[in-house]
């Protein structure tokens, strides 16, 4: 734990954390301690871990990377991180995120970019994303300050800034880990999960967090399975899909690359490669881009400057709420809400959120179909190596489309996970994803075991 606490010092420059808490974490060590002299301590016991600062902590400011909620001190734990420290972790810190988890590239948070810990290898010594919206979790971890970390997933969170940054990242299917006391972007789509250096760590990871929880309706009353003991070796046999739909226009020849590579793996391996059809994914993209931000427009109505954080004083109640949410959203969180508010507005509402709703059923069929054919999925995680901070910017569809090849999955609730699978031209690092069936993550842990 001293030891990453000083790493945590030393790498200040990459912005990757909100808040440290050295004092806890040595504390936290010490009782470790004892308990290990005992003889006794859980499967985390003494870990130095951080957490997504859209966990509430006890006590330990939680900001969701907003200047909003940059006063608010939880006096309640998480449901995820409470049975990480029962399991024996130790916290040094709050990881930087985009604000409220909107955006892929970590430059949307309130207190700076994240900065990535690779390099172009050209020598360019371009500063490059993280990824996002868990991009102080996937720098933590791949600079090695944390062992590991927790992320959020609503729409690939968890997944590309792992790809971005080469570590091993899992989105568990929706119901498997309690979002009790995860500050709410799209509720029907968040999902907790691990970041990890290994598929081995985050398999032992998973399975503190996940869980079912009586305090969150949606998680789901499934015992949690021994991950780690997924962990085989052994995929003969089993049949991994292709889905064609996923040849995206314009992909670039190093994508292409890896896929194939990947597929190549995984049949030397002994598995099948077959190829699967998804028909509704051209259309994920759109549906996420109504389904999220609609359900965040409703989640964010609740920072009025009243219940939490930050206040803005106004001539009148009206003016006070106008003002606190004028001054403490960024201007991703604030085209969210409005592109939110529209689609669910009375005159639209038919035509763009309950269409998405039903595209969404689609979207979802279309796996179910798709596994009677095969066990788990390969795709690409993401549509490109890390980019430079500065790039994309100004342009948020761009930006949004560097979701295209994870929000499938969000929107059918399944389990997806990306493996680090080897390095672009440009040198960085690139990652697969592989997608299970519903509360099948001990497939996709076993298969991405054998590609690392
Ligand atoms: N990049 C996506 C967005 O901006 C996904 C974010 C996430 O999964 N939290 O909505």
């Amino acid at each position: 734990t001293t030891a990453h606490v000083a790493a945590m010092e030393d790498l200040r420059g990459l912005n990757a954390f909100i808040t440290e808490t050295p004092d806890k974490a040595i504390e936290m060590a010490k009782a470790s301690d004892a308990k290990l002299a005992r003889g006794e301590g859980g499967p985390l016991e003494g870990l130095p871990i951080a957490i997504k600062d859209l966990f509430c902590t006890e006590g330990v400011r939680t900001t969701a990377g907003s200047k909003i909620l940059g006063n608010f001190v939880p006096t309640y734990e998480s449901t995820v991180t409470s049975q990480l420290w029962r399991d024996g972790a130790v916290m040094l810190g709050k990881l930087n995120m985009d604000e409220f988890a909107m955006g892929s590239a970590n430059i949307t948070s309130a207190y700076g970019n994240v900065e990535n810990p690779w390099r172009r290898q050209d020598g360019s010594n371009a500063k490059l994303v993280p990824g996002g919206s868990s991009g102080g979790s996937a720098a933590s971890v791949a600079a090695r300050m944390t062992l590991a970390a927790t992320g959020t997933d609503t729409g690939g969170s968890i997944r590309q800034p792992a790809a971005f940054t080469g570590i091993v990242g899992i989105k568990p299917t929706y119901g498997r880990c309690s979002r009790w006391g995860v500050v709410a972007f799209a509720s029907s789509l968040d999902q907790a999960g691990p970041m990890a250096r290994t598929v081995q760590d985050a398999a032992i990871m998973l399975r503190s967090m996940a869980g079912f929880d009586p305090k969150d309706s949606t998680s789901v009353d499934l015992a949690v399975p021994d991950f780690e003991a997924a962990l085989t070796g052994d995929i003969r046999g089993l049949k991994i899909g292709i889905p064609k739909e996923y040849r995206v226009d314009g992909m670039p020849a190093e994508i292409e690359r890896i896929w194939k590579q990947g597929a190549d793996w995984l049949r030397d391996a002994g598995a099948e490669i077959v190829d699967v059809s998804l028909p509704h994914t051209k259309y994920a993209l759109a549906t996420y881009y109504i389904v999220a931000p609609a359900e965040a427009s409703s989640n964010l109505a609740r920072y009025d400057g009243v219940r939490y954080g930050l206040r803005v004083e106004g001539g009148s109640l009206n003016e006070m709420y106008e003002n606190t949410r004028a001054a403490g959203f960024g201007r991703e969180v604030k085209r969210r809400v409005m592109i939110g508010t529209y689609v669910l507005s009375a005159g639209y509402y038919d035509a763009y959120y309950t269409k998405a709703q039903k595209l969404r059923t689609l979207i979802a069929r279309d796996f179910t179909e798709a596994y009677q054919r095969c066990d788990a999925i390969l795709t690409p995680t993401a549509p490109s190596t890390a980019f430079a901070i500065g790039e994309k910017q100004d342009d948020p569809i761009a930006m949004y489309l560097n979701d295209v090849f994870t929000v499938p999955a969000s929107m059918a609730g399944l389990p997806g996970l990306s493996v680090p699978a080897g390095l672009g031209d440009d040198g960085l690092p690139l990652g697969l994803q592989l997608l299970g069936r519903p509360f099948d993550e001990e497939t996709v842990l076993r298969i991405a075991h054998v590609m690392e």
